[in-house]
């Protein structure tokens, strides 16, 4: 962490909110030993996390695609690692791959994505610049459930080492696993939007996950407000720096 973003982040009321949590660092214990039996080939969760946190970026989705660290790599077509401008200014983190994400290789492509599509089109953005798209797992999980909490475990450490490397001014959560697992608690939307968190130093803002907004329109009122809300909150940071 430098100075210069310790101050910045402090100018925008983030300091005291901070989680130290480190990205080579293990998830928590309960994640840890469920993650320990989804590993189960030999290496150790920690050994795993740690080599996995060592990797550049080309290694990164080299071991995505190969991955067989957990449950999800038996249904999926495709390991989904993500896509987007490699210096992103945003990083949004979905939930998982779809039949449509699974089929082509790239998160956000189905229904849910073209909503998204439209709503960083409407904050003037694209999912090419300036934006990078992940998932709290890159695999498929069956009929679309929501992911395990040791399948988000054993995915987690990719997921820190992307967070890492992009280095993001910003991160947008879409929905409640992936908040859950960048803020390390239980989350409930609903009351964690509209505030500052933070992951590493990075801030955080919560929302909703746009396939939950398909089938509840009357809360796209509120995601729009927490894009507003993101993009104000990068303003500062670009004014700032
Ligand atoms: N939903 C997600 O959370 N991620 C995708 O990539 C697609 C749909
Ligand atoms: Fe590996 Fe993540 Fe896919 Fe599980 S979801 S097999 S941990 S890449």
């Amino acid at each position: 962490m430098n100075l210069r973003r310790d101050a910045i982040l402090r100018e925008i009321g983030l300091g005291p909110l901070w989680k130290l949590r480190r990205a080579a660092e293990p998830a928590p214990a309960p994640l840890q030993e469920a993650a320990a039996v989804a590993a189960g080939e030999g290496q150790t969760e920690e050994a795993r996390a740690a080599a996995i946190a060592q990797m550049d970026w080309r290694e990164l989705q080299a071991s995505v695609t190969e991955c067989r660290s957990c449950g999800l790599c038996q249904a999926r077509q495709q390991a989904v690692f993500g896509i987007g401008d490699l210096d992103p200014d945003w990083l949004f983190i979905g939930e998982g791959p779809g039949a449509e994400e699974d089929r082509k290789g790239e998160p956000f492509v189905g229904q849910a994505g073209k909503l998204l599509d439209a709503m960083l089109a409407a904050i003037d953005l694209n999912r090419r610049q300036k934006v990078y798209i992940a998932n709290t797992v890159k695999c498929r999980p069956p009929g679309n459930r929501t992911p395990e909490p040791e399948e988000i475990a054993a995915c987690w450490p990719y997921l820190a080492r992307q967070i890492q490397l992009l280095a993001p001014k910003l991160i947008v959560a879409l929905g409640k696993p992936a908040a859950q697992t960048l803020l390390a608690r239980e989350v409930k939307i609903g009351a964690e939007r509209g505030k500052l968190h933070a992951y590493q130093g990075i801030p955080v803002i919560v929302t909703y996950h746009p396939a939950y907004l398909l089938r509840n329109l009357t809360d796209k009122a509120k995601s729009w407000e927490d894009l507003c809300f993101a993009r104000s909150t990068l303003a500062k940071i670009d004014n700032l720096q």
